[in-house]
């Protein structure tokens, strides 16, 4: 199974995708936990994707591509996996069916998450993530059990540096102009399901396990 979750910053993609990954026992994809991790190593790539991503800016699709090819060909992805945040440009997506396509595979479903601007800007802002696993709540309506602490791993969450309001609206304008019309994309793949994404957690899990193993 090779599943897609598509949607802007802050529309559940990560909190979704990691719980199907869980449940269907593939790895979970986040092109932007990787950048993250490499962020904090300090490395090459790290400081060349902060530049990027500390302006809310997408990373270069050549950096990304690179990324990616090297990561699903880990022998952990034999069965599938789910990508989180990758691939957000057309170009990117058909980099992607190409590289597929040499290995005789494709895109089984994308499933894209449908949220309110208005209300992507509320979750972001109050969103806390665990630096350690992805995992992430808010600080109303998704708590921890135990305040500042990851439910999952036990790890101290923190607020994502790119969390701040004057970077979400940049992050929201590169999704519309850059990202958005992968839905089209997909559409003519026939490939894609929309999911509303503006309920909770469990319904939409729920809907999109449906969507899934159909
Ligand atoms: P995310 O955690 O998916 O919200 O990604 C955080 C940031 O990482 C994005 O705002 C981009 O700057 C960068 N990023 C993540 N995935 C990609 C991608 N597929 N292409 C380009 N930039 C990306």
């Amino acid at each position: 199974m090779i599943c897609i979750f598509l949607g802007g910053p802050g529309a559940g993609k990560g909190t979704q995708s990691l719980r199907v990954a869980e449940k269907l026992g593939i790895p979970h994809i986040s092109t932007g936990d990787i950048f993250r991790e490499h962020i904090r190593n300090k490395t090459d790539l790290g400081i060349l994707a902060e530049g990027y991503i500390s302006k809310g800016q997408l990373v270069p699709d050549e950096v990304t591509m690179s990324l990616i090819e090297v990561r699903i060909h880990a022998d952990d992805c034999k069965k599938g996996f789910i990508l989180d945040g990758f691939p957000r440009t057309i170009n990117q997506a058909e980099l992607f069916d190409k590289l597929l396509a040499k290995e005789y595979k494709k895109v089984d479903k994308v499933i894209n998450l449908d949220v309110a601007d208005e209300t992507i800007v509320n979750r972001l802002a109050n969103r806390r993530v665990c630096p350690k696993c992805g995992a992430a709540y808010h600080t109303k309506y998704l708590q921890p059990k135990k305040e500042g602490i990851c439910d999952l791993c036990g790890a101290e969450l923190i607020q994502r540096d790119d969390d701040r309001e004057e970077v979400i609206l940049k992050r929201l304008s590169a999704y519309h102009t850059q990202t958005e019309p992968l839905i089209k994309y997909y559409k003519e793949a026939g490939t894609i399901v929309d999911v509303d994404g503006s309920r909770v957690v469990k319904i939409i899990f729920d809907d999109i396990m449906e969507v899934i193993e159909k």
